[in-house]
Formats: C-alpha cells, structure tokens, sequence
C-alpha cells in the first residue's frame, strides 16, 4: 500500500502505460482520477472498482486548457486534495517523419498533445499540490528524448525533448515546495500506440536490433516505475529522467 490516503490524476487512462498504472496505483491504496478522451476510459475505472479500489473517469482533452482544469477540479471536488499527477496522454501520428515530408498539421497536433498537455496539466496540478501541502509530478517523455532514431517521427521527438527540458525547470522552480517533478522516458512498448505503427516483422526487427534485451517493453513495467516516482519511495529525487528502456540507451553494440 505505497500509495494509502493518497489522490492521483492520470491521463491516457484508456489504454497502455495509462491504464496499466491506473490498476497498480490504485491496488497500491490510491484513490484515482482517470482522464482520456477516449470511451474505453470507463473500462480501466470499471476494472479499478471491481477489485475494490476507487476511480473517476473524467473526459477531457489534455490539449485543452479548460478540460485539464476541469479534470484537477473534479479531483479536489471528489477527494479532497491531489497528490500525485501522471501526465502520461501522448499520440504519434502515422504521417510524422522527418523534417522535411512532416505536415504542418502533424505538427501541431503532436505539440498540442504531447507538450502543451503536459504543460496545462502542471499549471493546474501545482497549484492543487501546493493546497495540499506536498506533491509529486511524472511526465511521461521517451527514449528519443536522448537517441536519435533513422526512423524518424520528428514531431513526436520534439514534443518529448521539450517535455525533458521543461519537467527539469519545473523540478528546480518547485524544489522547496515539497513538490517533485520527475520524467518518465520509456523505451520501446509493446503496447497500442507502438504496435500499431510498427505493423510488420520487418519493421518491429529494425527496432528490436538496438534493444539489448531484444524485445518490447510493458506497460506494467512502466506502472511499475511511475509507483516508484509517485510514492515516498523517491523522495529525494526531483529534475530526473527514469529511463525504463531495457538498456536501449546505454548500448553501441547489442548481443547477438
Ligand atoms: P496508448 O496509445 O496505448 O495510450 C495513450 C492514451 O492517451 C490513449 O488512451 C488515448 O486515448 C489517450 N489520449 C490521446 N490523446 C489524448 C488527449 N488529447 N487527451 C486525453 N487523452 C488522450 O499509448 P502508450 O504506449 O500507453 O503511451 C503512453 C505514453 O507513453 C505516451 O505519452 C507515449 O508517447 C509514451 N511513450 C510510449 C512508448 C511506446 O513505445 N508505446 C515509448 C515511449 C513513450
């Protein structure tokens, strides 16, 4: 129960890295806010509540300013304070490339997801963090955040090396509000968004090659690292990216 008494908002809650840490916080004695725009989002607060936990399902749109405080509202409205925010909605978009073939919608769409999501969820969580004495944010970034990659979605990367620069600034500006702000960068996931994407054997091989684990992340294993950002467990850490990436980062040459 690492989580006991505590509140957590977390976007992306429909699916993947979001559902995954949704189920595990709440096991974990949290009482969760779940946000997606997408209707399977009911699901992930059904099967919280079947094995006893408590969860609302907020709709809204994190590229939204009014829904993102909308969202914080019904968690103070409901709970009483938030603690934990885990700001973990993204998209990738199927025509993002390279900087050249990459539309000018692309871009904008992935920027207004990716980033200023992230960016409307800290304006209003902070504030509700400093009500409640104490708090503790994830962002959730990637590994091309700190690789580059021949295969590019260039939107995509650009949107998580802001969302690194920026979960840093807010780390130091908060630092002595008892509020922590941490980044979460994935590896590779065998989860909706990824697979969806990487729709050959090919495609998943050309990837699989840099991994020197040689296969796909979970989404559990993510949950399993955001518990960690979330609970007391990382107190002393503020301004740092968790790279959960089955050593993608740390590698030049792979196994065979
Ligand atoms: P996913 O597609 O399974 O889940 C993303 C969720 O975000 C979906 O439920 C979707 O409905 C929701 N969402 C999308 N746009 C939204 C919006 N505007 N408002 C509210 N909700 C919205 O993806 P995932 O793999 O679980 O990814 C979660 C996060 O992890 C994303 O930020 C992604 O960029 C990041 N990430 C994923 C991988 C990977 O390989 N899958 C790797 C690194 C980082």
């Amino acid at each position: 129960m690492r989580l006991e008494g505590k509140v957590a908002l977390i976007t992306g809650t429909a699916s993947g890295i979001g559902r995954a840490a949704a189920v595990r916080f709440a096991e974990e004695g949290a009482r969760i806010v779940a946000v997606d725009i997408a209707e399977a989002n009911h699901e992930t607060v059904e099967l919280i509540r079947a094995s006893g936990g408590e969860a609302t399902a907020v709709h809204a749109d994190v590229s939204d300013d009014a829904d993102v405080a909308v969202a914080v509202q019904t968690a103070e409205a409901t709970y009483g304070r938030l603690d934990i925010a885990f700001n973990n909605a993204g998209i990738m978009m199927a025509d993002d490339a390279d900087a050249v073939a990459t539309t000018t919608d692309t871009i904008d769409k992935t920027l207004a997801v990716n980033l200023k999501g992230v960016l409307y969820g800290c304006r209003h969580q902070i504030p509700a963090m400093r009500r409640a004495g104490a708090g503790s944010v994830i962002n959730t970034a990637s590994f091309v955040a700190s690789v580059g990659a021949a295969t590019p979605q260039i939107a995509y990367t650009a949107s998580k090396g802001a969302v690194l620069a920026m979960t840093r600034e807010l780390a130091v500006i908060h630092a002595r509000e008892n509020i922590r702000v941490n980044a979460l960068s994935p590896g590779p996931l065998r989860t909706e968004l990824l697979m969806s994407y990487l729709d050959t054997d090919e495609k998943r091989q050309r990837r699989l090659v840099h991994v020197p684990m040689g296969r796909f992340g979970e989404a559990a294993e993510m949950a399993a690292a955001a518990l960690f950002l979330a609970s007391d467990e990382s107190s002393y850490m503020t301004g740092a990216n968790l790279l959960v990436d089955g050593g993608l980062t740390a590698a030049y040459v792979t196994p065979e």
